[in-house]
């Protein structure tokens, strides 16, 4: 559902992306890890053009991402995207945050929307919390309002970019718990983590990047027991 192509991206003089290539399949979900610096969050960005690619060639569905407008609309209506830094309007409620984009881009009616919001508010296993604004909640629970919210849109494919890594330890396991239970809904995801426990049990494919390249992917039995690139080991001894 996904296939990247010899993706190259640079910013000014400065390669960030080497020549990445990535097909991922429905249902399938891959983690991808990386020292920073190493271009993970630039990588899962051209996906949905939050970062414009220079060479190589991205398609989602089939449909190529490229500079042209409607390609870019239809390519994010399928995808939603959950960032470190949760990203919810503070002024909007838990509610209001989740039926603004279903009412401004689906031209859902409002009942319909809170229906909706509602029901994935229950997924995350926050319902109670649907009146109160992102600030008067935890950062675990205001992780799952913005996982919620990108569910409102009904994607078909989840990027994630380091959910947890804003979280106190206490509460990074409810968030890891949710997208477990996505997984397992059969969502299609790209997950950005060091969260290696998650990788071991979740992912059908893990991916190592270092300086701009993919160094090597591969099922988590292999990636984890065996991996083949001497980066790779000295990444997982550090943080393993
Ligand atoms: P982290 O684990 O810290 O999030 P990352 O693997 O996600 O790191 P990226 O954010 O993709 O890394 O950045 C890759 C490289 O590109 C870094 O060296 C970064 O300094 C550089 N970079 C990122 N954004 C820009 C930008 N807008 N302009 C110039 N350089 C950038
Ligand atoms: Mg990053």
């Amino acid at each position: 559902v996904i296939r990247m192509s010899h993706v190259s991206k640079w910013y000014g003089h400065f390669q960030v992306l080497h020549d990445v290539s990535l097909d991922v399949r429905k249902g399938e979900r891959v983690v991808v890890c990386g020292p920073s610096g190493s271009g993970k969050s630039t990588l899962i960005r051209c996906i949905n053009r939050l970062e414009v690619h220079q060479s190589g060639q991205i398609f989602v569905k089939g449909l190529e991402m490229t500079d042209n407008v409607k390609n870019i609309d239809t390519i994010r209506r399928h995808i939603g995207m959950v960032f470190q830094n949760f990203n919810l309007f503070p002024h909007l409620t838990v509610l209001e945050n989740l039926t603004l984009g279903p009412m401004l881009t689906r031209q859902m009616k409002k009942s319909a929307a809170e229906d909706l919001a509602m029901h994935f508010l229950r997924k995350v296993r926050i319902p109670e919390q649907s009146g109160k604004y992102p600030l008067q909640l935890s950062g675990g629970q205001q992780q799952r309002v913005a996982i919620a919210r990108s569910l409102c849109m009904e994607p078909e494919i989840m990027l994630f970019d380091e959910p947890t890594s804003a979280l106190d330890p206490e509460m990074i396991k409810e968030v890891l718990d949710t997208m477990i239970e996505l997984a397992e809904s059969g969502m299609t995801m790209i997950v950005v983590t060091h969260e290696m426990g998650f990788a071991r049990t979740v992912a059908d494919n893990v991916v190592f990047m270092a300086d701009g390249r993919k160094v090597e992917s591969g099922p988590p039995e292999e990636f984890f027991g065996n991996p083949r690139e001497e980066r790779t080991r000295a990444f997982l001894d550090q943080i393993l």
